[in-house]
Formats: C-alpha cells, sequence, structure tokens
C-alpha cells in the first residue's frame, strides 16, 4: 500500500511516530539530534522566538527583505521588529547595522538567509555572543546551504526551516526548528502542544504556560520523510542552476550577480540579479517568456509595521534592483541558456 493511504487508513494520523522519526531523520540530514516539527515554519519562528525569551513590549532586530511570516511571527510574540539595514549588494542584513541597533530592549537577532544566500554568520555571530543575545536563523529559503563548511542549521541558537508547498522540501504545510540546546527540546514541546507535557497523565498535569496548537502530523510527516528520501537532486539542481548563472552572467551591461559572504554556500532557492533599469528587464523577460519576479515586497512597506520605520539605504538600493530569474530543480539546461542569451541580447 503506498505509504500516505497506510497512514490515513491507519487510525494514528495525530501527531505519532511518524512524526518522531521525520524530526529524527530531518535532524540527521542537517547533522543536529534537536530537531522539533511544526505545523508550519511560521509556528517554528514564534516557538523559537518564545524559547530565546522574546516577551511583549521588547524588541526583536530583523529585516525588512524578507517575506512576511518572519515579521508576523515577531508580533505574534508581542515584540517590535527593529530593522537591520541589509547588504545592497545581496539583501542580506549586515553585522554592523545590528550592532548599531541593538539596545536594552533588545531580546533576539533574526537572520534571513535571503534566496538562500547565507548571511555573514560569522560577524554577526561574534556581535551576538559579545552582547549575549541569541540568533534565530530564517532558513526557509536556504536547505542545504553552507556556511563556513557547515550545513545551515549547526550555526546558531535557532535556525528555522519551512516545508510551505513551494519550499525545496514540502510537507503541504509544516516547520522544523534546529535548537543548539537539547534543554530546550521539552519546552519547545510544551508550546507547540497546548502548554501541555505530553509525558505526564493528561488529568494530573499541571498546564503552567501560554501553549499554541503547533505540532505537526502524521499524515504529513509521511509526506516529509517521503520528500527527504528524494531531496539530495533537488537541491543539487537549485545550485547547478545558481552556478551556471554565476559563470555565465558576470559581464553584461547593465546587470550585477549578487557578492556573497566566501564562506557561504547558497541553497538558491531564488536566483537573484541586480538590474539599474530593472523595471525594464523585468517587462522584457516577461514578453520574451520568462518568469522573473522580485517575489518579496520589503516589509516595511506594510502599514501593520509602521512603528518600526527606518531609514535603510542598503535597503534602498538593493530593493529597487533586485529580480529572481528561474533557477528550480524544474529548469532545464536550455531554459537556463534562453535566460542568459535574453540578457546578453539586452532590454
Ligand atoms: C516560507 C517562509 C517562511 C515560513 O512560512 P510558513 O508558510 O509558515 O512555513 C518564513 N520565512 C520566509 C523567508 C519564508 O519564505
Amino acid at each position: 500500500m503506498p505509504r500516505l493511504e497506510a497512514v490515513l487508513y491507519s487510525g494514528q494520523i495525530g501527531e505519532g511516530e511518524v512524526v518522531k522519526q521525520f524530526e529524527s531523520e530531518f535532524g540527521a540530514f542537517i547533522g543536529s539530534p534537536n530537531a522539533l516539527s511544526f505545523s508550519s515554519g511560521t509556528a517554528a519562528l514564534h516557538t523559537a522566538l518564545i524559547l530565546a525569551g522574546v516577551r511583549p513590549g521588547d524588541e526583536v532586530i530583523s529585516t525588512a527583505m524578507t517575506a512576511e511570516p518572519t515579521n508576523m511571527a515577531v508580533m505574534h510574540a508581542g515584540a517590535k521588529p527593529v530593522w537591520g539595514d541589509v547588504d545592497s549588494s545581496n539583501g542580506n542584513i549586515t553585522a554592523d547595522s545590528i550592532a548599531e541597533k541593538i539596545g536594552p530592549k533588545t531580546k533576539a537577532i533574526v537572520v534571513v538567509h535571503y534566496a538562500g544566500v547565507p548571511a555573514s554568520l560569522r560577524c554577526i555571530r561574534e556581535i551576538a555572543t559579545q552582547h549575549g543575545i541569541p540568533v534565530i536563523e530564517d532558513a526557509a529559503h536556504a536547505l542545504g546551504a553552507e556556511y563556513e563548511g557547515q550545513r545551515i542549521g549547526l550555526h546558531s541558537e535557532y535556525v528555522m526551516f519551512s516545508f510551505q508547498a513551494i519550499k525545496h522540501l514540502t510537507t503541504v504545510d509544516g516547520g522544523m526548528l534546529i535548537c543548539k540546546n537539547a534543554a530546550d527540546l521539552p519546552v519547545g514541546r510544551r508550546i507547540r502542544w497546548f502548554g501541555i507535557d505530553r509525558a505526564q497523565s493528561r488529568t494530573s498535569v499541571d498546564v503552567r504556560e501560554v501553549g499554541y496548537k503547533y505540532h505537526m502530523n502524521n499524515v504529513t510527516a509521511t509526506i516529509g520523510l517521503a520528500q527527504l528520501e528524494g531531496i539530495q537532486p533537488v537541491l543539487e539542481r537549485h545550485m547547478e542552476n545558481g552556478a551556471f548563472y554565476d559563470q555565465t552572467l558576470g559581464n553584461i551591461p547593465g546587470l550585477e550577480i549578487c557578492r556573497r559572504d566566501p564562506s557561504a554556500k547558497p541553497a538558491h532557492w531564488l536566483y537573484t540579479v541586480l538590474a539599474e533599469r530593472r523595471d525594464d528587464l523585468s517587462r522584457y523577460l516577461t514578453e520574451a517568456g520568462v518568469e522573473c519576479s522580485q517575489a518579496h515586497r520589503r516589509n516595511d512597506e506594510h502599514p501593520v509595521f509602521v512603528a518600526s520605520k527606518a531609514h535603510l539605504p542598503g535597503l534602498d538600493s538593493f530593493y529597487s534592483r533586485m529580480l529572481h530569474i528561474p533557477c528550480g530543480w524544474w529548469v532545464t539546461d536550455e531554459q537556463r541558456e534562453y535566460v542568459v542569451d535574453c540578457l546578453r541580447r539586452g532590454w
């Protein structure tokens, strides 16, 4: 019987052994025994913020150059996102700007590896360690990426992965949190299940903290296990397509490729180019039948984040020039060559 059908008819569709198995196999893939599964990446991020000690009224240094869930999770924790500025050549938050924004209310630093390009973790972690502030990596774009020869997932106190429908690995919806410290695991398990310690008897357990309904179930975990078996070629194809663009897009007038930390090996969930006449390029590629987009709106433009307004010249520069070109596992050799031909012809 197909595995999904088997679990659907097993009578055990909730959070059970399959979820534990997925946590253990995903953790092994990253290289950590401390993996906690969630119903979404956003739920994993919210829980990471609570585990990091973020409480209502606190500040969290974050980036506006990301998908909304990164900063919504900060709001869920009752905290205020304080925007760090990004490197105008790759969209990642910079260590210098984090250092500038740290204040007495700062309780955590959220780092997004934008498009799957690892941020400069060495400098960021040095500043965080100096101030005793935990780092939470939003690695939703960065499954399989590496920094200083180690997989993303192993560098910081908390690292979140998303298994939402369009990510490298999907469970339809789901997420994972890799914790550096094993002591966070039992607390994280309570937070994701109404504050209840499931190891104790349901009728005698005392609930002492606010918890949520954030757990994963056996059905989505079954999809995750099957996805994990086939993930290597998917990740490799994203990386190969990215490397192909790195090699072929170097000398095109009006176009720049992203500069990266030399210690970073990107996962290329997206491939970002920077163009001076970006909107013209976008129209030109669309007319040529090449799918391209900015994918995300800078979060500081949303009214919900108005209290966080800040001067962000690096982001202004990046956001006005950035465009993503097709680089996923589905992009064939012919298609990527066509993209390069179009760019060489000019716009
Ligand atoms: C997908 C994504 C998330 C998490 O999203 P979920 O849909 O909750 O799994 C968080 N941050 C970024 C940057 C993302 O792209």
